[in-house]
């Protein structure tokens, strides 16, 4: 397996002391000054560096209070390490890996901490798909025949042409689990296309069972340019930049789940800059 080189530098040079993350939390959580959770008021008394007042209905808040980071007794450094690591990864994060490097003792602790960042991701990415998305299925975690599951995918293209994805774990095979995905997915009103004829029933004949709030197609083109979309491409692409297939052990279906959740957010992030990432999920976690 590829190591990523992490950019610890750049992530150091703006947050390594606790009063450094505190400032910059508070900013995103208030913008410009304190905001009490309880009445609305502006005024406080400064208890500790993280523990407020409220000057006018005496609530006592803290830093995280009404925040994801709330009942955590990891420090906000740690936090941050800990998001940071997981952006900075191209791939998908290995929680071996991540525990080492963001230096969490329990391994019980690391895989709770990257697995609710994961969950960001999927709550990030939960806006659904609408106008003309394109529906395949591929195999994922194939070490053995026996562990391999299929997942779903949906592929849909942004007004600015660039490509983003979701995928749901296949559960069973049946109409029923196909229209959850569409529903999880897929705005109704939306045009469902797929090459694959069988995606939708048997034989060339929809499945009346399907979600009806959709209009369905068979055809292997998508976009205002037709421009032909391989469900393969975009799989080996995720297995070459590892977000795809890296094994961790005996994976729950739950955190499969997420695993995905982490592979779609990457995948659809694939241009951006690890700073960009890092804000979008400690700003989720601090107004969530
Ligand atoms: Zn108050």
């Amino acid at each position: 397996m590829k190591k990523y080189e992490i950019d610890w530098n750049t992530l150091i040079k703006a947050f390594s002391t606790d009063k450094q993350c505190f400032d910059y939390f508070q900013r995103l959580k208030w913008g410009n000054g304190f905001i009490c959770s309880r009445c609305g008021c502006t005024e406080y008394w400064s208890i500790s560096e993280i523990k407020f007042k409220c000057k006018n209905c005496g609530y006592q808040s803290t830093l995280t209070t009404g925040t994801m980071f709330q009942n955590s007794h990891l420090p906000l450094l740690q936090w941050f390490r800990a998001i940071w690591y997981i952006v900075s990864c191209r791939g998908a994060v290995d929680a071996t890996e991540f525990q080492k490097a963001v230096n969490i003792g329990s391994n019980r602790t690391a895989l709770n901490v990257l697995n609710k960042i994961r969950d960001v991701m999927g709550q990030i990415e939960r806006e659904k798909f609408s106008g003309n998305v394109y529906v395949d299925y591929f195999s994922v975690f194939t070490r053995t025949k026996k562990e391999s599951r299929d997942a779903y995918i949906a592929m849909t293209k942004e007004e600015d042409n660039s490509l983003r994805i979701k995928m749901q774990l296949k559960k069973a095979y049946n109409t029923a689990d196909i229209g959850r995905f569409i529903e999880n997915c897929i705005s109704e009103e939306s045009t469902v296309v797929s090459a694959k004829v069988n995606f939708y029933g048997y034989y060339g004949e929809f499945d009346k069972r399907l979600p009806h709030n959709y209009r369905y197609k068979v055809s292997d083109k998508i976009g205002a340019d037709n421009k032909l979309l391989i469900t393969n491409k975009i799989f080996t692409y995720l297995k070459d930049r590892q977000l795809i297939n890296v094994h961790q052990g005996s994976c729950s279906l739950a955190h499969s789940e997420r695993y995905l959740s982490e592979c779609c957010y990457k995948f659809n992030r694939r241009k951006k800059k690890p700073d960009r990432m890092f804000n979008e999920i400690l700003k989720f976690m601090i107004r969530n």
